[in-house]
């Protein structure tokens, strides 16, 4: 089975959020670490996390896959702003030790005119610190659209980070919306994007994936999502995608513009499609 989900909120608990993932044919989740926008993360709950670890034990869910904050801006100019960054990152890993085994992604970050290597050397610089404790969970960056100064739109960039990190359990989640934005054409040839991916970074960095359809064309560097099939990637691509023996088994998340009915609408679309 397809390990497929979306993003959720986690805002009655992590319990009740496994609860409504599995209500609408979900076998993981996303949720935001803490405020997207802002910097708040809710009170932390011992005995909810282990009834959610217990219960998506039961249901045989597949690693979540967690977001940090879009704000957390490791490699901004502001020194002390860079230090608050780099200490949120840190306390998300140490929040997500409650959920042993899972994913915690993030944006790489945007260099804001500061160059891309000394953006990547400071996102280095944060992500060895958080990672010294050695919580058990696995950091995934994201690949993005390239907009602006936003580093990770590159393979390479992504590679730069992994290798300046050292650390074998650093991996990546691509997003579909994000990799044709930021062009790489997985419509006309997704063996071959996935080819230069396993080239540069290597395919057994690839933890996970977002499965979003995009509002703009190849190579845009937008980054806005749209729902599947409406979008300029298109139900073929995605069909390529969940039925693609390199991708098996790695959680898909959909964080597309949807209420919980349209993610249950399209969890199940996605679901036929690997079935056919
Ligand atoms: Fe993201
Ligand atoms: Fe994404
Ligand atoms: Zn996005």
């Amino acid at each position: 089975m397809l390990a497929l989900g979306c993003h959720l909120s986690i805002s009655k608990g992590y319990a009740e959020t496994v609860r409504t993932a599995h209500s609408i044919g979900a076998n993981t989740f996303a949720f935001f670490t803490r405020n997207p926008r802002g910097s708040q993360a809710r009170p932390e709950d011992p005995a909810d996390a282990a009834a959610a670890v217990k219960r998506m034990e039961e249901l045989q869910f597949a690693p979540l896959v967690a977001h940090g904050a879009y704000t957390m801006n490791l490699c901004t100019a502001e020194p002390s702003a860079r230090a608050f960054a780099a200490s949120v990152l840190a306390d998300d890993l140490r929040r997500m030790a409650a959920l042993p085994g899972n994913f915690y992604n993030f944006h790489p970050g945007s260099h804001v005119g500061q160059g891309t290597e000394t953006g990547i050397s400071q996102i280095v610089d944060a992500l060895k610190a958080a990672l010294a404790p050695g919580y058990p969970v696995t950091v995934l960056l994201e690949g993005m659209a390239g907009k602006g100064s936003e580093i990770g739109g590159r393979f390479e960039e992504l590679r730069a980070i992994i290798d300046g990190v050292g650390d074998d359990s650093v991996g990546v989640c691509l997003d579909t919306c994000h990799v044709y934005d930021a062009g790489y054409d997985i419509v006309n040839d997704l063996d071959g994007v996935l080819k230069e991916f396993d080239r540069v970074v290597g395919l057994d960095r690839l933890k996970a994936i977002h499965i979003n359809d995009s509002k703009n064309p190849f190579a845009s560097h937008k980054d806005r999502h749209e729902c599947i099939g409406d979008g300029a990637l298109g139900l073929d691509t995605f069909r390529n995608v969940v039925c693609h023996p390199l991708l098996r088994g790695k959680p898909m998340i959909l964080e597309t513009p949807n209420e919980l009915p349209g993610y249950e609408k399209e969890i199940a679309m996605l679901r036929e499609m690997e079935n056919k």
